[in-house]
């Protein structure tokens, strides 16, 4: 194993206790437990946990807490993960980001983890800063890729800084555990492998007193397919020009079976809701096709639509920078062009299902 480097505690932040960075090992993933199992997001997290892991020559340890989800470890084995500690306990039923933050400080006070992963949920977004500030570690948000400087055991953390144009490598040399999170849908969920084993810890912990007390609860049931679902995405951007614009693009959408999004400008003029926003400070999106209508293809969009199968864009100047990206390129007006799509797709849909789905293909009804 690589000898890292001592810090000269002293001369970095004397008010904080002394860590030696070779003193924590193995990867973290903090799971977020749904009324479904464990969010797809942490599981996709298990994913560059275990590229981490295999470079730093550690472990990939998944963290549960809450009430009654001891029963989820098994799922975490089987998605990738060597072991599982659990914390189950009554106190915990209802997700409180102060008392489940704490409870992770307590749990790596105790385990000294090298890596600490959460997905960018927003129950993620909300405790891993607490989790980093409590332990007065670093945390990168947003992360798009993990690499490991395996001389200095340095994760780096990889994310557009804010103009986009380029890839920062963020590290934390000096302060232990590393702490990153990354959206839903940036990494694929690994592969279910029925035969993984793996240990399981118990633990029981004091917990926090919570800072907000629940009143009432109600389970708000969304009619349509979260964008980070959808396999169809039929996406505009400015030069939409408004909500009528956004109509047409709602019909070509039903007519696909597939949802509406849209770029940041097109969120910001309230042309679409936020959470149907793709990009890095929106949603990071995986559908089999993403047909992009007056999106000029900036940076800070088309990282959202990394895990996309095709993309096809539509844009009225031939030098738009999506071209550079997409698989299938039509210069145009979009209005003109959607409307010629609605018709032909309204005209194959006529003569039955059959028609539709051939010029579709199989795989993007699925
Ligand atoms: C920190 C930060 C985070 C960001 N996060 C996001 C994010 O999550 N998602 C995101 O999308 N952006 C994000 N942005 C903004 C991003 O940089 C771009 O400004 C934005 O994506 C551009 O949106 P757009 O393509 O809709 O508009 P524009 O760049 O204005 O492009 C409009 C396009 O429409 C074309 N057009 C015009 N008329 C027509 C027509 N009739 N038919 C066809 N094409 C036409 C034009 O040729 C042009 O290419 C972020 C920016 C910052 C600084």
């Amino acid at each position: 194993m690589t000898q890292v480097p001592r810090v000269e505690c002293d001369k970095l932040c004397p008010e904080w206790p002394c860590e030696q960075p070779e003193e924590f090992r193995h990867v973290w993933v903090v799971a977020e437990v749904t009324r479904n199992g464990i969010h797809e997001a942490s599981l996709q997290m298990l994913t560059p946990a275990r590229k981490i892991a295999e470079k730093l020559g550690n472990k990939v340890i998944g963290v549960l807490i809450g009430y009654n989800v001891a029963g989820y470890a098994e799922d975490f084995i089987k998605h990738g993960a060597d072991e599982v500690i659990v914390v189950d306990q009554e106190e915990l039923e209802s997700y409180d980001p102060y008392v489940y933050g704490q409870v992770v400080v307590d749990l790596a006070k105790k385990y000294k983890p090298e890596v600490i992963l959460v997905a960018g949920t927003m129950r993620g977004r909300e405790m891993a800063p607490y989790i980093a500030n409590t332990l007065r570690a670093g945390i990168t948000a947003d992360c798009t890729d993990f690499d490991v400087d395996e001389k200095e055991r340095d994760v780096l953390l990889i994310r557009p800084p804010f103009a986009a144009i380029m890839l920062a490598y963020i590290r934390t040399p000096f302060r232990r555990p590393q702490i990153g999170t990354a959206r839903p849908a940036v990494f694929p969920t690994p592969p279910r492998d029925e035969g993984r084993k793996g240990e399981v810890i118990y633990e029981k912990v004091k917990t926090l007193k919570p800072r907000t007390t629940i009143l009432s609860r109600t389970i708000l049931e969304k009619r349509d397919v979260p964008i980070e679902k959808a396999q169809i995405i039929v996406s505009g951007g400015k030069g939409v020009g408004g909500p009528e614009g956004f109509k047409i693009l709602a019909r070509l959408a039903d007519i696909l079976g597939g949802v509406v999004g849209g770029s940041k400008k097109a969120a910001d003029a309230g042309w679409i809701p936020h959470e149907r926003q793709v990009g890095q400070t929106g949603k990071a999106v995986k559908p089999v096709l993403y047909i992009a209508a007056g999106i000029s293809g900036a940076g800070h969009h088309m990282i959202g639509v990394r895990e996309a199968g095709r993309i096809v864009a539509i844009n009225i100047d031939p030098e738009a920078r999506i071209f550079k990206q997409a698989d299938y390129g039509v210069v145009g007006d979009y209005k003109e062009i959607i409307l010629a799509l609605i018709d032909e797709l309204e005209r194959l849909k006529k003569q039955g299902p059959e028609a539709l789905k051939e010029l579709l293909g199989e795989e993007s009804r699925e």
